[in-house]
């Protein structure tokens, strides 16, 4: 049985780093938080607990845990870079809500098999698939309509 940190890890001592348990607190806290996650933020939950670690080192903590497959950069169009936990999570769509900035997720195998038979097309291989809709949450519709939100 691999695990999360197992897979970090390894890839940590393929890098060539020795094992840190900054690190490992960082994963830690990284694998519980909400879904997408920027550095800063994440560094903001990290000092709450281990107020010695820096931002520096959580912003390259992060990139090892994207480089190693546990996490996905997400792109929201707003020049934030966030991560989203990966290991054992589904393929999903996001929704990004370009009033009020947030954002929702959409699992459906379907998004997945259409992207995979378009790409065959072109005997074109998938080897990341983002999809990411772009509008106006419920909440933000009503306001913009000059009702309330409900
Ligand atoms: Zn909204
Ligand atoms: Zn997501």
């Amino acid at each position: 049985m691999t695990n999360a940190i197992q897979v970090f890890r390894q890839h940590v001592s393929q890098k060539g780093c020795h094992r840190s348990s900054k690190r490992e607190k960082i994963l830690g806290i990284f694998l519980k938080s909400r879904t997408h996650i920027s550095a800063q933020e994440l560094h903001g939950l990290v000092s709450q607990d281990y107020p010695e670690i820096g931002y520096t080192t959580v912003y390259r903590t992060l990139k090892l845990i994207a480089d190693c497959g546990l996490a996905e950069e997400v792109d929201f169009n707003d020049g934030v870079k966030r991560y989203e936990r990966k290991w054992k999570r589904d393929y999903h769509a996001h929704c990004i809500c370009t009033q009020c900035g947030r954002d929702f997720e959409i699992f459906d195998e379907g998004i997945r098999d259409m992207s995979v038979n378009l790409a065959k097309r072109k005997d074109f291989t998938i080897r990341k698939l983002r999809y990411e809709l772009f509008g106006v949450c419920r909440q933000c519709a009503a306001v913009l309509a000059g009702g309330e939100a409900s």
